[in-house]
């Protein structure tokens, strides 16, 4: 298998060269050459307008999977109680099934849970896929993946969401892996392409300095996660749903691990992507005090506190309070940053947010872009005027 190049009919326009992923078509004497890295990708062939590439690699054909039907949520709950992200990825859920004219299903496991049935329809889902069993009660890897996999192969599903919680992290590649299908973890933005209807998922890649956009055209379920926070949960009130029982057979053998002690974390979790008001504060804060400033203009509007990893690194908030990329995704209603010029890795974390205001020395801070409102000023001036304002205003 090969590709070669017709040189007469080479005009020399180096798009083949440009198209090329892996550096394998040089030019020389204005003739486009094939290097020995070539992997036969075809890309080339494809951009080549005067048709001087050549190949004898059969394009790879997209198999037809009319018959792969509807988007599913993985319906995280942990001792009987739904996690936020499970409701958020119903809300997108919804939004992908509009557009591929498809339903919406939860796929919920665990013992003594079908009473969580009613929430996840009122919150978008058309259908419940309940799996109940003992063995099913406490998160396990094998237990869950085996019991999704057999949902899977009975009911043939398009996309398949997951939240990136520990559990998700956990179970979404075991999943992909057992039937077979990629997985793009940690998604900020999930679409469809119009033109050939698939899902495109977006996360940040190579240390998050760009935004990569992922399509799966060769296999089904399109699998994803996206991190707490990042997408929106809409209810659907009214909404009617079906809930489709799965019966379970789980052996101890097949699951090879046993619960012993479930042991809680001591440290208080600090669960941003609920707050309606973040003040957050970057290098420009300066020192543990001026966070304390900021903790009483967020404790006077209601909000939380937080921070970039700059802030985090330099020990002026703990890192459960670290917002972006390596942190928390949050979507308040109102995002303050103060002192943050906006590096990419951060904005990953906030950028959803409902309105944000910037206020930073600097007028070119990418924070800027990103900005509702922005404030060209020191900091240290502006948060105690606002702090004066709101107190003046609430008569303290
Ligand atoms: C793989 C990877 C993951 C990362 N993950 C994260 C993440 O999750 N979260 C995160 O935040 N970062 C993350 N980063 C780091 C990120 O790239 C930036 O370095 C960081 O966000 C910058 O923090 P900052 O805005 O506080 O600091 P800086 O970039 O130094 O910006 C400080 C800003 O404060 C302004 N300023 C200074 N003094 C004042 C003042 N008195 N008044 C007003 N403005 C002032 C300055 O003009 C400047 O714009 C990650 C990096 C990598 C490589």
């Amino acid at each position: 298998m090969s590709v070669w190049i017709e040189v007469d009919l080479c005009n020399g326009c180096k798009r083949c060269a440009k198209a090329c992923p892996y550096g394998a078509v040089e030019m020389k004497n204005g003739k486009a050459r094939i290097l020995e890295r070539c992997t036969s990708c075809g890309a080339c062939v494809e951009a080549c307008k005067e048709k001087a590439i050549q190949t004898d690699v059969e394009p790879k054909a997209i198999p037809d999977f009319s018959d792969r039907k509807g988007v599913w949520v993985f319906a995280e709950q942990r001792e009987g109680k739904l996690i936020p992200v499970s409701l958020e990825l119903l809300g997108k859920a919804q939004e992908l099934a509009g557009l591929l004219n498809q339903s919406v299903s939860a796929l919920l496991l665990g013992s003594k849970v079908a009473k969580l049935s009613d929430v996840l329809i009122n919150y978008g889902a058309d259908n419940v896929y309940v799996a109940e069993h003992a063995n099913l009660k406490d998160y396990r890897t094998n237990a869950y993946t085996k019991v999704i996999r057999e949902l899977i192969n009975e009911y043939n599903p398009n996309i398949l969401l997951m939240g990136a919680t520990h559990i998700g992290r956990d179970l979404a590649p075991r999943v992909s892996r057992r039937v077979g299908v990629g997985l793009t973890a940690d998604c900020t933005e999930l679409t469809i392409d119009p033109d050939e209807v698939i899902l495109l998922q977006t996360r940040p890649a190579f240390g998050g300095n760009v935004m990569a956009t992922i399509a799966n055209r060769f296999s089904r379920p399109q699998m994803a996660t996206v991190r707490p926070g990042v997408m929106e949960a809409l209810k659907k009130t009214g909404n009617r749903g079906k809930v489709i029982k799965h019966k379970v057979s789980l052996t101890q053998k097949e699951i090879g691990t046993k619960v012993l002690e479930i042991v809680k974390e001591k440290k208080k979790h600090i669960d941003l992507s609920q707050a309606k008001v973040i003040v957050a504060g970057g290098r420009g804060v300066g020192d543990a005090g001026g966070f304390k400033v900021l903790k009483k203009l967020a404790a006077l509007m209601g909000g939380e506190v937080a921070g970039t990893r700059v802030a985090v690194e330099e020990g002026w908030i703990p890192v459960e309070h670290q917002i972006g990329q390596t942190g928390q995704s949050v979507r308040p209603e109102l995002y303050i940053a103060c002192g943050i010029s906006g590096a990419i890795q951060h904005r990953a974390g906030m950028m959803n947010s409902r309105y944000i205001i910037a206020i930073n020395r600097d007028p070119r801070a990418p924070i800027f872009q990103v900005a509702d409102w922005g404030i060209v000023a020191d900091l240290h001036d502006v948060v105690p005027e606002m702090i004066g304002q709101l107190k003046k205003d609430q008569g303290k």
